[in-house]
């Protein structure tokens, strides 16, 4: 299903033979060309010429979202293929996405999306150690596996999980599409749909990959080149409010805080897309948040010792001291194991590390983490720094006791780049 909009013949066109030159004549049972009702209604008719291609037609401008369930509804083949309308797929790009279905209906994969030069128009590969992601204001950006990701990537054909899909090429079964409510039908124009999607797709049961296997050039334009209606960040502010009002439940504070313009706005009705939410069960935002997906587990390490929190008697929460780590088959012992998460803090089950006191020498507690106004347990990664950010100090060691039974204790001190004791390895898994 190929939805466009005003695109240029030239472009649409290297995007349908490139499909009909590399894929299986029996893997396509049909090219759908929704026209988005463009100016000249002859793109997309003289094209309906060539074999198995189709034409749709808006009587008027839709969006490429109500556009897109246009195609799908029509679609006679088990299995979807969403594209833009200015890609070039590569050699041997469908079977690895089908094969991820066949398998698991309930995947949703994408190809990694290469590069066409805005300008020559040149195929250029890009990077397949990216994943997508998002911030509060539910703006996409690709991101870089993290350097642990990277190294346990041993088989670099292995799927690479993502939280969010760019949302333009992907593969997806026609009857799971159908089964988890297609797409939101009042999102205009434009934006917003990847999240609504992403965020339905794993909390109702399914899961996202990107298959490095796969690739499929997209041209990515630096602005719009077509209109909006109702004006591009009106329609934005809309469709993401949708998708924050639905799907986000109390985070969706956040995209409020992010995005001030969206408050007070109008959004339509949600009733259906609530109901839908209900009606399939699909797990909270929270849940979301803290799949495995989003945050990082693993060790934090100084030399040969690991941050470690053990039970004490005449202590209500556990305490923390620095360890030989213990390993074993490359997971870290339960003792041993942090969870650095999306807000910042790190975590033990239900404790946060803690600083309630800032000044140099104060002691890093195990306190329950808090989801708001929680400065005291929030951290960043700065190098091999970890910033308690209150504070702006970084957490470090101190030996305390006689030399025969000395231990460690944590404290924040002032953060200085030569300090041994200030340097952190979060050995994530
Ligand atoms: N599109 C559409 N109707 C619209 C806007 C876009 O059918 O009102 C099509 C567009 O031609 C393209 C796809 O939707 O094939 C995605 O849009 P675009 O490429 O502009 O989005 P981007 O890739 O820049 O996010
Ligand atoms: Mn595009």
């Amino acid at each position: 299903v190929i939805t466009f909009h005003n695109e240029a013949r030239s472009t649409l066109l290297r995007t349908i033979r490139s499909v009909m030159n590399r894929t299986p004549v029996h893997l396509i049972h049909e090219i759908i060309l929704v026209d988005d009702f463009s100016d000249d209604p002859d793109d997309c008719r003289l094209l309906a010429k060539l074999p198995k291609v189709k034409c749709l037609r808006n009587r008027q401008r839709e969006g490429l979202i109500r556009s897109r369930i246009q195609g799908a509804d029509v679609a006679q083949a088990g299995v979807l293929t969403f594209l833009d309308s200015h890609c070039e797929v590569n050699k041997d790009w469908l079977l690895p996405l089908l094969q991820r279905i066949k398998e698991d209906p309930t995947r949703v994969v994408s190809p990694v999306i290469d590069i066409i030069n805005l300008d020559t128009f040149a195929y250029v590969a890009a990077s397949s150690d990216l994943r997508g992601g998002f911030d509060w204001s539910l703006h996409f950006k690709w991101e870089q596996l993290s350097p642990e990701q990277k190294a346990k990537r041993l088989d670099p054909t292995k799927p690479i999980k993502t939280p969010i899909i760019a949302g333009g090429l992907f593969v997806i079964d026609k009857a799971w599409f159908n089964h988890l409510g297609k797409y939101d039908n009042a999102m205009d124009i434009w934006g917003g749909e990847n999240f609504e999607i992403s965020f339905r797709v794993w909390m109702c049961g399914g899961s996202l990959e990107i298959i490095p296997c796969s690739r499929v050039g997209h041209v990515f334009r630096k602005k719009h080149p077509y209109v909006f209606p109702e004006g591009n960040a009106n329609t934005y502010i809309k469709n993401t409010k949708r998708t924050a009002e639905v799907w986000m439940d109390e985070f969706k504070q956040y995209y409020y805080a992010a995005r001030p313009a969206a408050q007070g706005r109008p959004y339509g009705n949600i009733q259906s897309r609530v109901e839908l939410r209900k009606r399939l069960k699909c797990h909270s935002f929270k849940w979301y948040l803290d799949n495995e997906l989003l945050y990082q587990t693993g060790m934090i390490r100084q030399r040969q010792s690991c941050l470690e929190s053990h039970k004490s008697e005449d202590q209500e929460l556990p305490i923390l001291s620095l360890n030989p780590c213990i390993t074993s088959k490359g997971t870290s012992a339960i003792a041993q194991e942090w969870t650095y998460t999306y807000n910042h803090q790190v975590r033990q089950q239900q404790l946060c590390l803690s600083v309630y006191t800032l000044f140099p020498g104060s002691p890093v507690l195990l306190s329950p983490c808090k989801e708001s106004d929680n400065k005291q347990q929030q951290w960043g990664k700065v190098g091999s720094h970890l910033e308690h950010i209150a504070s702006r100090f970084c957490l470090d060691t101190e030996t305390v006791g006689d030399t025969n039974e000395s231990t460690k204790e944590l404290v924040i001190n002032p953060c200085e780049s030569t300090a041994m004791s200030q340097r952190w390895d979060m050995v994530m898994s």
